[in-house]
């Protein structure tokens, strides 16, 4: 039987961003309608001839989108909120994107490549992140009595235009069962079987118009076959694929898992009554066999053994070697990345400036599609047929197993090296406290900033240039002393108490520290889809991780010798700074992560010895790095929280450890953030209005906390009372000499206007604070 390859979507923002400049050009009313949607049409054009140029078999349709595939999905349906004013019929470009990003353009905002939060006084729709993916997608809602009906024909629309241009495509859908449990519903006790029984009809009216439309195979999405489902879920997927089965005739329905294994839901997947599975085969190699064993005869395997998260070059003998036997068996497979392709670069042939090694050793979309081809060749004409491209997989899977470049024999050294004490401060948290105080001699409620401030246009333009070679080095760095010096010398005379530098200095609070660590590599388009035209280019982490020199100690110790208050040196964490980058696969991601662990202790060490007395050591994306299923939380967290402590423990009891976590989800790892043992902690609080704390007040929790008094998200300036009045609920959770008084989160999207009316505002409020107590 003849191997075919398929993908399951390709990435939307085009090679050079296109997507994202026609966006944002309609968005501000410099192009119109019709220039957006020419703009999207020639790149769907394009990315198919290039699938079927490359060799794809199956070519999705309708993995494009203008923002988001869910929200493409709540148009198709219908299932639009009430505050939208759809008044029925189809689903316009204005409700779409002011579901996307609310109707005031512009005003949404987000605070570092993390936190992705929209203004509050925009209605947008919730967005979240997408499985365990740095992609975010717009969360359904449903309301009371809601109903559903065909709203958009965008999936049969494209594949219309894909007919057209001679591509006989996929079409790609969310499955309704995923995009169920992805939603929320305004109203307790919405059933979701009422939903899935409204919400039906629409799949199958959809799935009977691709069928006359030509559609032989339509691929359905239910990644949420890899979470953890409740019986009731696996029961809404039984009723689901029945009545689809039953009521779309004359379409073959590809069901696609991916970012992880099937595991208990294996059963449940292989009794739906679909024509094929697809499975995650990186993620969950091992899956493979229970599942060859158990599926039925004639359901058609998709083999997902090409990492669709990731941008490593496969290793195809590897590959063929676990392929040759399923090939054998006379089973109907199709081979394809583990998951859509939207998760990593397009075109590594764009990239000219990596290092020659570090180039041979990875491969993007066009470049997985590529593998792809080759491995189908393989399985179908012989090896022979395609001897040159194994044998030149294999040569950069040797040079990449056995490269200086990669391996370093002192950080292994290093490694072994560590031990349980260096991941303990000396003192417990409560004799650490009274040294800290005593050293920093700070009055109750202090006041601080969580780093950054404005990076305005200025600091970006003078950073350009400087890239350009147009602003000289000492031009540069007398820009960025002037700029540190003005924050410094405004904080000291509104009168905060802990003072930051600024973090002028920095792009990005990862890309900063990657571009200094030794095992890091950067791409100039290796752009990633974030949300929307938001894209992230993930640091490429293919080395052992080690610290040349000191990164910012200079900017530190310029920034202390303006004050006698205490000066942050601040810092990203390893969990962060590994959960925002593209990781190696030749090793466990702990082990990477202590690597990166071992390298910033170095620098906090060095902050030390410089004389800062506070260090601040950011894991934003603590969180988000936790794993789909339950079961595998504590590893993580574990591993994470050591990493934490390995970074964080090389100094004195003295010395104060903060760290900052943007968010404001901790009841389910309070403990871990426990574990951290920071002296303090600084959170976001403001928008949930301190609810949060209540976690942290249940846990007991010992030490210092700053919970955000301002919503940095929204160029609004909070009145003083407002920020009294959290103070004053914060005082009910926790003990006023556990408070500290900042605002949510940094500062470095904001306006300077805002931002100075702002934190005087803060420092009064903490100033009430401290004359009521
Ligand atoms: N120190 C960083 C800043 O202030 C923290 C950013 C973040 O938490 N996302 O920008
Ligand atoms: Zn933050």
């Amino acid at each position: 039987m003849t191997v075919t390859v398929a993908t399951l979507g390709f990435p939307r923002i085009g090679p050079r961003r296109e997507l994202k400049v026609a966006l944002e050009r309609y968005w501000s009313g410099k192009s119109d309608r019709a220039a957006l949607l020419a703009t999207a049409a020639e790149l769907r054009a394009k990315s198919w001839a290039r699938q079927v140029a490359l060799g794809v078999d199956h070519v999705p349709s309708n993995d494009f989108s203008l923002y988001d595939h869910v929200l493409d999905t709540s148009a198709m349906v219908g299932a639009i909120p009430a505050i939208y004013g759809w008044a029925g019929g189809s689903v316009d470009l204005d409700i779409y994107f002011a579901m996307a990003r609310g109707a005031q353009g512009d005003a949404q905002d987000e605070c570092g490549q993390g936190c992705t939060h929209k203004a509050v006084d925009v209605p947008a729709a919730e967005m979240t992140k997408w499985f365990d993916t740095n992609y975010h997608y717009l969360v359904p809602e449903f309301a009371a009595g809601q109903a559903f009906a065909l709203s958009s024909t965008k999936v049969i629309d494209e594949y219309l235009e894909a007919r057209a241009q001679g591509v006989l495509t996929r079409p790609v859908l969310l499955g309704p069962v995923t995009f169920l449990k992805l939603g929320k519903s305004q109203t307790e006790g919405l059933h979701r079987q009422e939903l899935l029984r409204a919400l039906l009809p629409v799949y199958v009216e959809v799935l009977n118009r691709l069928a006359a439309a030509g559609a032989t195979w339509v691929q359905i999405d239910e990644p949420c076959l890899v979470l953890d489902l409740a019986a009731e879920d696996r029961a809404l997927l039984a009723e689901a694929y029945a009545a689809l089965a039953a009521a779309a005739t004359g379409i073959k329905l590809m069901l696609t898992t991916y970012f992880g294994a099937l595991g208990d839901n294996l059963d449940t997947a292989l009794v739906l009554p679909v024509a094929g599975l697809h499975l995650d085969l990186v993620r969950a190699p091992a899956q493979l066999g229970d599942v060859l064993a158990k599926a039925p005869p004639g359901l058609v395997l998709s083999l997902g053994i090409i990492d669709g998260r990731n941008v490593w070059r496969a290793d195809l003998d590897a590959i063929l070697a676990r392929l040759d036997p399923v090939a054998k068996s006379g089973r109907a497979i199709v081979l394809a990345p583990s998951c859509s392709l939207l998760h990593t670069p397009i075109d590594l042939a764009q990239e000219n400036a990596l290092d020659a090694d570090v180039r041979s050793w990875l491969a993007f979309a066009v470049q997985k599609i590529e593998e792809l081809v080759t491995l189908a060749r393989a399985l179908n004409e012989g090896r022979s047929a395609v001897a040159e491209a194994l044998a030149a997989s294999s040569t950069a899977a040797t040079s990449r197993r056995t490269s200086p470049k990669i391996h370093d024999q002192a950080v292994a050294t290093r490694l072994a090296q560590v031990t349980a004490a260096m991941t303990r401060r000396h003192a417990s948290f409560p004799e650490r406290r009274r040294q800290q105080a005593e050293q920093l001699g700070l009055s109750a409620f202090p006041t601080t900033t969580i780093g950054s401030f404005p990076q305005t246009e200025d600091v970006r333009k003078a950073r350009a240039a400087h890239g350009k070679g147009t602003l000289s080095d000492a031009e540069y760095e007398s820009f960025l002393r002037e700029e540190t010096a003005r924050t410094v010398r405004w904080q000291e005379q509104i009168g905060l108490d802990v003072l930051v530098h600024g973090e002028f200095e920095r792009n990005d609070m990862v890309q900063y520290f990657g571009e200094q660590l030794a095992g890091f590599a950067f791409t100039r388009h290796g752009w990633v889809q974030s949300y929307g035209s938001r894209c992230v280019r993930p640091p490429i982490l293919f080395g052992d991780v080690s610290r040349p020199k000191p990164m910012t100690v200079a900017w530190w110790s310029y920034a202390q010798s303006l004050t006698a208050r205490p000066m942050k040196g601040m810092l990203t964490g390893p969990v962060t700074i590994l959960n925002w980058s593209f990781v190696r696969d030749d090793i466990p991601r702990a082990l990477a992560c202590r690597q990166t662990a071992l390298a910033i202790r170095d620098e906090v060490v060095d902050l030390e010895q410089a004389g800062a007395r506070i260090i601040q050591i950011d894991e934003a994306a603590l969180r988000e790095g936790l794993p789909l299923r339950r079961g595998d939380w504590n590893t993580y967290l574990t591993w994470a929280v050591e990493s934490f402590r390995l970074t964080a423990s090389g100094v004195a009891d003295r010395t104060q450890i903060h760290t900052h976590m943007c968010y404001s989800e901790f009841n389910d790892i309070i403990a871990a953030i426990g574990d951290m043992d920071a002296d303090v902690i600084s959170i976001e609080t403001a928008r949930s209005k301190m609810e949060l704390l209540g976690a942290f007040a249940d846990y007991r929790y010992p030490a210092e906390i700053g919970p955000g008094v301002y919503d940095i998200h929204s160029p609004r300036v909070p009145p003083v009372e407002e920020m009294t009045e959290l103070l004053r609920v914060a005082r009910t959770r926790l003990a006023p000499d556990q408070i500290w008084v900042n605002p949510d989160c940094g500062l470095k999207t904001r306006k300077w206007p805002e931002t100075e009316a702002a934190l005087v505002n803060m420092v009064a409020a903490a100033q009430a604070a401290r004359a009521a107590l």
